[in-house]
């Protein structure tokens, strides 16, 4: 792990690496963080992605459906990094990924009165049922997946 930070930091100086509690990307303060004494291969792969967001510049996302948009950009730069320093990545892992959010955002679009599924409303702060008229707030972060409120 120590040896892939010191070869991403070598080949893009730009970037910042962090130890911190799990790999996330930090668009606020642009930074990577990454598991300190993580060793798995998982581990690598998971440090390549966030690489690919923060190499992207990746901001935070509005509507949910845009966040499968990135995550799948970011996955694919991990690819091509990956390639470069010749580290694969199990392509199993990365639809295993992209099922997750699949099913995290299918989850907040469920009308916790009735079941119904929902579209996200404008402000991408909201969804509202179209069948029982029950409204229920959901994160705008993909940082901080918090627990749905309801509202009404
Ligand atoms: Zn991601
Ligand atoms: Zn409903």
């Amino acid at each position: 792990m120590n040896e892939l930070i010191a070869i991403l930091e070598e080949k893009f100086p730009q970037l910042k690496f962090t130890p911190g509690r799990q790999f996330s990307w930090s668009p606020e303060t642009g930074e990577i963080f990454f598991r300190r004494g993580a060793k798995s291969r998982q581990a690598m792969w998971s440090l390549l992605h966030e690489t690919g967001h923060a190499l992207l510049g990746h901001h935070s996302y509005k509507a949910d459906f845009e966040l499968l948009k990135l995550e799948l950009a970011a996955w694919e730069r991990a690819r091509q990094i990956g390639q470069e320093v010749d580290v694969d990545i199990d392509e199993n892992h990365i639809q295993d990924c992209l099922d997750t959010y699949r099913d995290w955002l299918y989850k907040r679009s469920i009308c916790p009165s009735c079941g119904t599924k929902c579209l996200q409303q404008d402000d991408f702060t909201h969804y509202s049922c179209f069948n029982c008229r029950a409204v229920w707030r959901v994160s705008a972060s993909r940082f901080a997946r918090s627990y749905r409120r309801q509202l009404a």
